[in-house]
């Protein structure tokens, strides 16, 4: 999770529209569902309740791609030739001599390959890679950051990502064939529909499953949507939307290799570091 603290929020507002729909679902229809329609829905439906978690916490809790910052770089040996193996080239680093801010001159062919130099992690990003503002990191292929799973989403989550939103879909799909089959035989067992004033409690208890889940089946399904039709484009979120990221001629499509992770967060480091 590299999100600002905001991000908290969104994020719990994702796991409550999750657990407390499925939660109610699983106290008050499972036991109906599994002795008078079939086992297999609520045995379904918490397999899928069980991967839906299980995705979301491997999106919020890998690393997205970071590229390393240059403290960091200088502090953990042998990281600086791993990151530029993985950017692919290096940039020479001097002092301007007016700011005394260090600078890295591209050569025009590599802007060209749309390699560029971050001023803020001191780090030579390769095409498709930027800085993300609320994360303060330059993440490898970024997609999109994302509030409600506290994260970046790029190179090494995106899998992660794409089979959250699957397995989310399918998750609102058997909720609601669930709740279709308990309302349909609830009517025609009690010869009447069932609304407020027939039974208040479970037109409520209802009502909280049904409406959180439609809506969430609404946007997860879109969204899973325009992601299935970007893998089908190689883009990203960031390329189709983002008005300062043009897709480099030449640049590879969406890699779909996550690669190692270049952060490594129990190294042991030198301490002071010398940061030039
Ligand atoms: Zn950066
Ligand atoms: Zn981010």
């Amino acid at each position: 999770m590299t999100g600002p603290i905001i991000d908290r929020w969104y994020n719990l507002c994702a796991w409550s529209s999750i657990l407390i729909p499925s939660g109610l679902f699983f106290f008050k229809c499972s036991g109906y569902l599994w002795e008078n329609v079939s086992m297999w829905l609520p045995v379904l439906t918490g397999l899928l309740l069980l991967s839906t978690i299980f995705f979301l916490l491997l999106t919020s809790c890998t690393d997205p791609g970071i590229l390393p910052r240059r403290e960091l770089r200088v502090a953990v040996p042998g990281l600086e030739e791993e990151v530029v193996a993985s950017v692919g080239t290096s940039c020479p680093i001097s002092v301007d001599p007016v700011t005394s801010e260090l600078v890295c001159e591209l050569t025009e062919q590599q802007q060209v390959q749309g390699f560029r130099w971050c001023t803020t992690c001191m780090v030579v990003r390769p095409p498709r890679t930027s800085h993300c503002n609320d994360c303060n990191n330059c993440v490898m292929t970024f997609d999109h950051h994302c509030p409600f799973v506290a994260n970046c989403v790029g190179q090494r989550n995106y899998g992660y990502f794409s089979a959250f939103l699957v397995s989310t879909c399918c998750l609102g799909i058997a909720m609601v064939i669930g709740l279709a089959f308990y309302v349909s035989d609830y009517t025609e067992s009690s010869h009447g529909h069932l609304s407020f004033s027939s039974d208040p409690v479970l037109f409520v208890v209802l009502l909280a499953i049904a409406l959180p889940t439609v809506l969430l089946l609404l946007g997860v399904l879109g969204l899973t949507v325009f992601h299935a039709w970007l893998a089908c484009r190689g883009r990203t979120t960031k390329e189709v939307f983002g008005r300062h990221s043009p897709v480099v001629a030449g640049a590879p499509l969406r890699s779909y290799v996550r690669g190692a992770s270049l952060v490594h967060a129990r190294s042991r480091v030198s301490f002071p570091s010398t940061v030039v």
